[in-house]
């Protein structure tokens, strides 16, 4: 399962700080009373940003993994949020998708850097309208865009403040922005699969 791990760092200086050593969950989320057995559970390491690891929890009695994601990286994907949020706004001025994955992924041929491109943005296209839905008072006259959303909550970079607003709500919203599972794509939601590395957390709905 994945949590919030609410911070001002960048992700270079969560790099650099270790920010997932100073990371702490005071009490198991499935056994606010205790008694469990809930214990830290050492760290995984993320691809990117490099040198990135995500602190980890343990509740032997609910067979589950918890892990404290911050801020600045994404969730369930690899590298940053706001390298995510970079490469959705480029998306949005460009005259075209393509014309963005060739100012994106220059290295890369060009079917593939558009579906790069479109990946993202349609999983923050998605997260957005639902946040729409959420933040009534905030986002209802805003257009579904970064750019609108940006300049509506006078936030930039906007996701990793938008976290902090939308915090309730994390766990139902897309990856990466939320922490909610992918409705499709093969990731199992099995609650015994444990995690112990990897870019992204796989299975971790344990
Ligand atoms: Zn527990």
């Amino acid at each position: 399962m994945l949590l919030r791990l609410r911070t001002p760092l960048t992700g270079e200086q969560y790099v650099t700080q270790q920010g997932w050593l100073k990371a702490s969950l005071t009490c198991c989320p499935l056994h606010p009373a205790g008694g469990c057995g809930f214990a830290r559970h050492g760290s995984y390491a993320r691809k990117r940003p490099r040198g990135a690891r995500i602190a980890r929890w343990y509740c032997p009695q609910g067979h589950r993994t918890f892990s404290l994601i911050p801020d600045c990286l994404a969730a369930r994907w690899s590298g940053k949020l706001q390298a995510v949020e970079v490469a959705v706004m480029t998306a949005e001025i460009a005259p075209s998708l393509v014309a963005a994955a060739r100012m994106l992924r220059p290295e890369i041929e060009e079917a593939g850097a558009v579906r790069w491109v479109r990946r993202r943005k349609d999983a923050i296209d998605d997260c957005l309208h639902r946040l729409r839905g959420l933040l009534l008072d905030l986002l209802t006259d805003c257009a579904p865009t970064l750019t609108a959303c940006q300049i509506a909550l006078g936030q930039t970079p906007l996701l990793p403040a938008l976290r902090e607003i939308a915090a309730p709500w994390l766990d139902q919203l897309p990856p990466p922005f939320g922490f909610a599972h992918r409705c499709s794509g093969g990731v199992s939601t099995s609650p015994s699969r444990q995690h112990t590395m990897g870019p992204d957390p796989p299975g971790s709905g344990a």
